[in-house]
């Protein structure tokens, strides 16, 4: 079964072509790193992947489903490159991490036995449980993002997809993540992760995806890793990271 196909994919800003006829299947149970410079299309193309970006040309379905007629976005988790108007809304960590499993369904209701069970696992696995009362715009950038990834880890999707989650995330939390994501691809869990730090998850990683430079909006790569060396100018770049300057990820390190 595809999890996720996106067929002849256009999407364009201000007459620039970002994606340009993107073909892109990913089958149930695949550990998918998407590489690339900065600009090179990878955050549009999840959203378009995720119906947050609207296309130009091209199709996207998702779980067998064209994307305007799937409905189950409990199968998807999705921890996104930037949070959405942190400092907009008061918010409290225990409240971020829960909101991840409502569905239109359970929207008024009030968070059952197993979310919680679940959001509290989750957060004590990112390192989290203890600030769980105090407000998101209070931590720092790499544990916003550790709380992403809880939100993530506590909804039991079947397609995890996160982009660049290891930006800002000091060594220990990576090793921690690096396990965890191991944890769920073994349960089943199939998984898209946007990416600089190939090396880290390049033992869990069955395919590469490196995207092209800017503005040229094609597959450079798609297959095994190791990426080929004359591909690995794609993948050497930092990312600029707006929710925390420190600890900025190396890119590919030679073996
Ligand atoms: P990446 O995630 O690979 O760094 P992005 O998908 O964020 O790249 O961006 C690809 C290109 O599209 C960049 O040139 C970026 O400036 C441009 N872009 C992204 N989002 C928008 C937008 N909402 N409006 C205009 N241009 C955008
Ligand atoms: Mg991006």
């Amino acid at each position: 079964m595809s999890v996720i196909d996106v067929e002849r994919a256009c999407v364009e800003f201000d007459g620039d072509h970002v994606l340009e006829n993107i073909d892109l299947r990913i089958e149930a149970g695949e550990f998918v790193a998407l590489l690339g410079p900065n600009g090179s299309g990878k955050s549009t193309l999840v959203r378009a992947i995720l119906g947050l970006q609207p296309l130009e040309h091209g199709r996207v379905r998702l779980f067998d489903e064209p994307l305007g007629r799937f409905s189950d976005w409990s199968r998807i988790a999705l921890v996104p490159q930037r949070l959405p108007g942190t400092n907009s809304i008061p918010v409290s960590v225990w409240e971020t991490v829960t909101s991840g499993r409502i569905t239109p369904r359970s929207r008024f209701k009030r968070v059952g036995k197993e979310a919680k069970a679940a959001a509290q696992l989750a957060l004590t696995e990112v390192g989290l449980w203890p600030r769980r009362h105090d407000r998101l715009e209070t931590l720092s950038g790499g544990q916003q993002r550790r709380v992403l990834i809880a939100r993530a880890l506590a909804t039991s999707a079947d397609l995890l997809v996160m982009d660049e989650p290891t930006a800002g995330i000091d060594a220990e939390n990576l090793t921690h993540l690096v396990h965890l994501l191991g944890e769920l691809h073994k349960q089943g869990v199939t998984v898209l992760v946007v990416t600089h730090e190939l090396t880290d998850i390049e033992h869990l990683v069955t395919r590469a995806i490196v995207l092209g430079e800017d503005r040229t909006g094609t597959i450079r790569y798609d297959g095994p890793p190791p990426v080929p060396a004359s591909f690995a100018d794609a993948v050497h770049h930092h990312d600029d990271h707006p929710h925390d300057q420190s600890a900025a990820p190396t890119g590919l390190t030679p073996r």
